[in-house]
């Protein structure tokens, strides 16, 4: 462990725990695209995917850096937290905005890992980056919404008991502010699947369970409602600092997976009767990774403190997933190149990992709008939309 690496018996815990799933286990699932269950529910029942739940309801209460350790963990032992992270920021929802009686009802029960809050609906197909414009369309009737529209890509809704979804209850146009008349409904994905809701899954390049969903008179309790209704894009902005910290803490992991791996393959493989990591065309490259692992790892270490100080961390946590995202794929590419033709093979892992790692330029939030907040909050530019 480097001397930066805080909560060491975590990573420890969580490191032994992984060396249950080795390659082997990921490889038979993702070529059939099946979810990690056992792995994820090793994870639960060990308490990892509850760290940050207060101690009032049943988890540790730790500070998001113990959360950053899990997945980093989890990710450099040659895992994929993506099966999982979700239930970390996603809780915040509930914790932050939900009224006493709903954490009592649900933070217990993910606790201790009977409930699984593992979806985050807010992507559509005809929205895009621009989440003002959603259209899902929540109208009240009675003690319910009903609930009609379609999200995209929204990954592990057929392993999730729970769903925070955000939806419009007022339309745009109706509004005084484009972000003001959307809410968040915890939606209970038992009772509403084929009961107004339907899955569809989406092939994608890595196996990430990713769905569509299509709400056709989807009835939600108005006591599934967080907080005031209206309210929610505000409540989804909360939570995306630590979404996005948590998810550059992952990319942080697959850098130091790939750094490793590579280093050990150019120590190893002997070609021209040296081993490759001789040869400085070999070696620098895998420096230069390593580099801009750390640079990247110090931006999360920052803006994690930041976070856990309640200070503003907006710019730190997007500048954070950014270097991280872009540091893992670097490395990723490095491996692939160190390994030569065996960097193709299934059987090396790093394939599959280079797959996994690409995803997070683009979600939750792709590098232009990064480097969009970044040049007009910071830099005082132009908006340009
Ligand atoms: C595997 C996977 C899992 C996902 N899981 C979830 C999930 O669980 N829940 C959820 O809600 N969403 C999820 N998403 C959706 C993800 O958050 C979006 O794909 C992402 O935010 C980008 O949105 P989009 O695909 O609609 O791209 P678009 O908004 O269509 O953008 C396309 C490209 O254009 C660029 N672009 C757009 N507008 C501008 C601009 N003004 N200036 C410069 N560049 C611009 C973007 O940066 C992007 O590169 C997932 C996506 C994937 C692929």
């Amino acid at each position: 462990m480097g001397q930066w690496e805080n909560y060491p018996e975590i990573r420890e815990a969580v490191a032994k725990l992984c060396t249950r799933f080795p390659g082997e286990y990921w490889r038979k699932l993702d070529r059939d695209h099946i979810y990690p269950t056992e792995f994820v529910q090793s994870l639960s029942e060990s308490g990892y995917l509850s760290v940050m739940i207060p101690e009032e309801y049943g988890g540790v209460g730790l500070p998001l850096g113990a959360a950053c350790a899990v997945l980093e963990e989890i990710q450099r032992a040659g895992c994929n937290g993506g099966a999982c992270h979700a239930q970390m920021y996603t809780m915040g929802t509930v914790l932050r905005h939900g009224s006493d009686e709903q954490k009592q009802k649900y933070l217990p029960r993910i606790a201790a890992g009977e409930l699984r809050l593992q979806a985050f609906g807010v992507t559509e197909p005809g929205s895009g980056t621009d989440t003002t414009r959603i259209r899902t369309r929540a109208v009240r009737d009675g003690d319910d919404y009903v609930v009609n529209g379609q999200k995209v890509f929204i990954s592990r809704t057929e392993h999730s008991d729970l769903m925070v979804l955000l939806v419009r209850t007022t339309a745009r146009e109706d509004c005084e502010k484009r972000t003001d008349g959307m809410s968040v409904l915890l939606v209970d994905m038992r009772e509403a699947l084929d009961n107004g809701m339907t899955i569809a899954p989406i092939r994608t390049m890595m196996n990430h369970a990713s769905t569509e969903l299509f709400f056709d008179n989807m009835r939600v309790p108005v006591a599934n409602l967080i907080g005031e209704e209206g309210k929610g894009f505000r409540y989804i902005l909360d939570g995306m600092n630590a979404e996005r910290i948590l998810i550059a803490a992952e990319c942080i992991g697959d850098a130091r997976y790939f750094v490793e791996k590579a280093s050990s393959y150019a120590i190893e493989r002997e070609v021209f009767g040296r081993p490759i990591g001789q040869n400085q065309g070999v070696q620098f490259p895998i420096a230069r990774a390593h580099i801009q692992t750390e640079a990247a790892a110090a931006m999360v270490r920052q803006a994690t403190t930041l976070y856990e100080a309640g200070e503003p961390c907006g710019s730190e946590a997007n500048m954070a997933k950014m270097l991280g995202s872009e540091a893992s794929w670097l490395a990723g590419d490095t491996c692939i190149q160190t390994h030569g033709g065996y960097g193709f093979a299934e059987e090396y892992d790093v394939e599959r990992k280079f797959r996994e790692t690409r995803l997070y330029q683009v979600a939750p939030i792709s590098t232009n709008l990064i480097l969009s907040h970044v040049a007009t909050h910071d830099l005082g530019l132009p908006k340009s939309f």
